[in-house]
């Protein structure tokens, strides 16, 4: 697959950022995902986030001796998904492997993965860094079982304990590694955002780092520019957001570029990222020295997919990032970066379709949302689904302004007052006075008003004086709070000036 794909772009000044001067940074992501099944991948205990340690488990999750794994099959369909979106090949046939090492939080001893035949292999995922699109290539998706989860309080008088909870053991994973084509640790970013927001699409991960459900480990190795061979790479884990991928990712570039530029070499070891210090450590060598002593999982037999299944699975997905983006430019003629920012969720965008239908006007309800609606979301921590005011009433709201009945200014009084009021934006309208002022009479007696009560500019008005004006139009603006017609505010200022 790799092998057929254009060779990697020229840096982009964004990139150029992260590795000063003569260097390339060179990443390759591995990216562990938790499926959304109820039960895990070999035995019906719940995958629930939070209970009791330990009391989530059975003699299949817990290893003991004698049991028999039996493969779930909604896990199977998620992976093949995934791997469908992304644009890779389903494996027909692929083979569970036995990853042999020994943790405390691993009760079997080995962990079930797959190996020399995954599930999926190919596929890329677009990036969008520096104004331009990138395509980043998969290596290759497997499914794989999570392992156990060690805590390690501190115990009496400071002796440290080590707990586990295997709770987590038998967790359905999938791992998307990603080629050494990402370039900067911004690259990686952006990667990260939008391989969580196709498996959010997907429904398949609920891409929640803080419980762990997407996690990262970064590959990073630097090379001169220009250079065709790839540098020594060293692998960093424990990185618990994508900000702390990319921070990672830029430390250890420039440890590299240091470290060769002072006559030295890069060694191949792993590193844990300590988010406090901001730094990359070297994790105890004797703990990464692996040999996984990989072999064919004697217990299942390899996973043998019906084309027509597979085929099945791909009709029904449902509608990926770039399709609905693609979409929403297309049939509301809303530009790009709008509908990037709409596309967020897939509740986001159906919230903008209904105020787009409603409202009539496209890119007004567009502004809408990425300026009023998103400004209060972000302020308060808010999901769109949370959000109160709900896209029929939006939609309203920016209706009567799309057809003039009022005005922008007014519309951000009814948006304020909406957010805690159940009522349509018609009827506030009128139950809060705010129809605007348009009928001639009421509009020439505002002008009086605001004219008696500045008898200075007035005179200044009337002796020429074009800019005062403009004050006189504000302070009618002011006197009926944005309501008159500012037009029509105008002519009425006009005649009263030259009747009085
Ligand atoms: P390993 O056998 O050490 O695990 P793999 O070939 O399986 O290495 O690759 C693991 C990950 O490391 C992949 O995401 C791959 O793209 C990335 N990778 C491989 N070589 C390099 C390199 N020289 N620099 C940065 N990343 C690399
Ligand atoms: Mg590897
Ligand atoms: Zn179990």
């Amino acid at each position: 697959m790799s092998a057929t794909r254009p060779a990697p772009e020229s840096p982009s000044k964004a990139e150029a950022g992260a590795a000063p001067g003569r260097y390339e940074t060179v990443v390759g992501l591995e990216v562990h995902a938790q499926l959304k099944t109820a039960s895990k991948i070999f035995c019906c205990c719940s995958t629930k986030f939070g209970a009791r340690p330990n009391t989530q488990v059975c003699p299949i999750c817990l290893g003991l001796p004698g049991v028999l794994p039996i493969l779930n099959e909604r896990a199977v369909r998620f992976a093949v998904m995934t791997g469908i979106a992304v644009g890779g090949t389903i494996a027909v046939r692929s083979v569970f492997a036995r990853k042999n090492y020994f943790y405390p939080d691993l009760p079997k001893g080995y962990q079930i993965s797959q190996y020399d035949r995954p599930l999926c292999s190919g596929g890329t995922v677009e990036i969008h860094v520096g104004g331009a699109w990138k395509r980043i290539g998969l290596v290759r998706i497997h499914l794989e079982e999570d392992a156990g989860k060690s805590l390690h309080p501190e115990g009496r008088q400071g002796v440290n304990t080590t707990l586990v909870d295997l709770n987590r053991s038998g967790v359905p994973l999938i791992e998307i590694v990603s080629e050494p084509e990402i370039r900067s640790g911004a690259e990686a970013y952006d990667y990260l955002i939008r391989l969580k927001q196709i498996l959010v699409y997907l429904d398949v991960c609920d891409g929640n780092m803080e419980e762990g459900s997407l996690r990262c480990d970064a590959n990073v190795s630097v090379r001169p520019r220009g250079q065709s061979v790839f540098g020594t790479k060293t692998e960093i884990k424990n990185m618990n957001s994508f900000r702390n991928v990319e921070r990672a990712i830029a430390f250890e570039t420039e440890r590299q570029i240091r470290l060769l530029e002072s006559g030295g070499r890069v060694v191949q070891e792993t590193l844990l990222w300590n988010a406090d210090k901001g730094k990359a450590e070297p994790m105890r060598s004797k703990e990464e020295a692996h040999d996984y002593r990989y072999f064919p999982e004697p217990d299942l037999l390899p996973l043998d997919l019906e084309p027509p299944w597979i085929e099945s699975v791909r009709s029904a997905l449902p509608e990926l990032p770039h399709q609905v983006r693609e979409r929403l430019t297309r049939d509301f003629g809303i530009p790009e970066y709008d509908a990037e920012v709409l596309t967020e969720t897939r509740a986001l965008a159906s919230y903008y379709e209904e105020v787009a239908r409603r409202s009539g006007s496209a890119k007004l309800a567009s502004n809408w949302i990425m300026t009023e609606v998103n400004g209060i979301r972000n302020k308060e921590g808010q999901s769109i689904e949370e959000f109160p005011i709900r896209p029929d009433r939006l939609g309203t709201l920016v209706r009567m302004i799309a057809e003039e009945r009022i005005s922008g200014k007014i519309g951000k009084q009814l948006f304020e007052m909406m957010l805690t009021r159940p009522e349509d934006p018609e009827a506030l309208v009128k139950s809060q006075g705010l129809l605007p002022i348009d009928d001639e009479a009421s509009l020439r007696a505002i002008a009086r008003e605001v004219i008696a009560a500045n008898p200075g500019p007035a005179a200044e008005v009337r002796a020429g004086k074009e800019r005062t004006f403009a004050f006189l139009v504000g302070q009618a603006m002011k006197q009926s709070r944005g309501r008159a017609h500012p037009e029509k505010i105008q002519d009425a200022l006009k005649k009263e000036l030259e009747a009085t």
